[in-house]
């Protein structure tokens, strides 16, 4: 045991959310997903936090609940008021990780917010009311599933669409015999030569597209800058996005960026991308991963400060552990109670 004078504790697991519909993109299918959770118990109030490890980047639940484990003495004997500077250690000591380190980033936050008794929009000077809608994400299926998918998203005003195999002039012609309403597309890396691309952002254009993210790998920034100059279409990094330090190489081959607290590491270094990318004159939209609505909350309260949000991670899953961000006609309602302001629902 290791001593721990502060009555402080971290506790860290992982949980499994399973998807309502199997989850295809031009990455991975899976049917569930596992995310880290975290609740942070000090001075007695308890601050819980989440973060959803992205594949692409080598992360799993269990190694990121095993970084936390290894980390468990710093954290209990590190003072929660002094968050940037414990963040900023964690930064230094542990490489990568990010999803580990966005659970800790937001649990810190929900604590903060709990204590003070204020919800974290209203830390932050923001207004819940200038939250934006969400679009909801409809992954990549044959015709029949995808029509059935974008009848039951009926309620929402904007569609995201996994694109980026064979498959794509199929799923749109699909999505368009049901409904005319504005597209997103997601090409996740798909499209790997920047001729395929400049065809499918052309045929994109035509379609009522209203913004394209990641056509080409991260990798391929000439070439996604040469597609820029070709199109009117506007693109949108993601997995080119990663951080802060990121941002300024992406002037001139994107347009915005999508930002997400479990790639960059939470809310904290989130607040400081979506800055970055302002005063770098990008665009900015607010993504998540497959998560329950402790992720998607937090990654909410930000939401004002943003143009498009895509904060649909929990609704695409059927066993959701808590309760807090509501969506109404697609918009985006943040609940009004402390820090996040999230409830258990004791199902997990
Ligand atoms: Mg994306």
């Amino acid at each position: 045991m290791v001593p721990n004078p502060s009555n402080r504790r971290w506790e860290c697991r992982a949980v499994r959310l399973t998807l309502r519909h199997p989850w295809t993109t031009a990455q991975s299918t899976s049917e569930y997903r596992d995310t880290i959770h975290v609740r942070l118990t000090s001075e007695g109030v308890t601050g819980v936090g989440e973060g959803a490890p992205i594949a692409r980047y080598q992360e799993t639940a269990e190694e990121g609940c095993r970084m936390i484990e290894s980390l468990r003495p710093f954290l209990e004997g590190s003072d929660p008021w002094r968050h940037e500077k414990l963040l900023a250690e964690i930064s230094e000591r542990v490489p990568g990780q990010f999803a580990a380190k966005a659970s800790i980033d937001v649990a810190l936050f929900d604590w903060v917010g709990r204590k003070l008794g204020v919800p974290l929009y209203r830390l932050f000077g923001l207004d819940p009311d200038s939250a934006p809608s969400t679009s909801l994400s409809i992954g990549i299926d044959d015709p029949g599933a995808t029509r059935q998918k974008v009848l039951e998203a009926e309620p929402f005003p904007t569609l995201k669409l996994k694109m980026g195999l064979r498959s794509d002039e199929a799923t749109l012609a699909a999505v368009r015999s049901v409904t005319q309403k504005p597209l997103r597309v997601d090409a996740n890396e798909g499209w790997r030569d920047k001729e395929t691309a400049l065809r499918k952002l052309r045929w994109l254009e035509k379609q009522r597209v209203e913004l394209v993210e990641q056509p080409m790998p991260a990798s391929m920034l000439e070439e996604t800058r040469w597609l820029r100059r070709r199109v009117q279409i506007p693109i949108f990094a993601d997995e080119a996005a990663t951080s802060p330090a990121a941002l300024p190489a992406l002037v001139g081959a994107y347009d915005g960026v999508n930002i997400k607290l479990d790639k960059c590491g939470g809310i904290q270094p989130a607040l400081r991308m979506i800055h970055t990318a302002r005063a770098l004159g990008l665009k900015v939209m607010l993504g998540c991963m497959v998560s329950s609505s402790v992720s998607i909350t937090a990654a909410a309260h930000l939401s004002p400060l943003v143009d498009f949000a895509d904060l649909d991670g929990n609704l695409l899953i059927s066993n959701d552990p808590y309760r807090g961000v509501t969506v109404r006609s697609g918009k985006l309602v943040l609940p009004p109670g402390p820090g996040l302001g999230v409830m258990p629902l004791g199902v997990s």
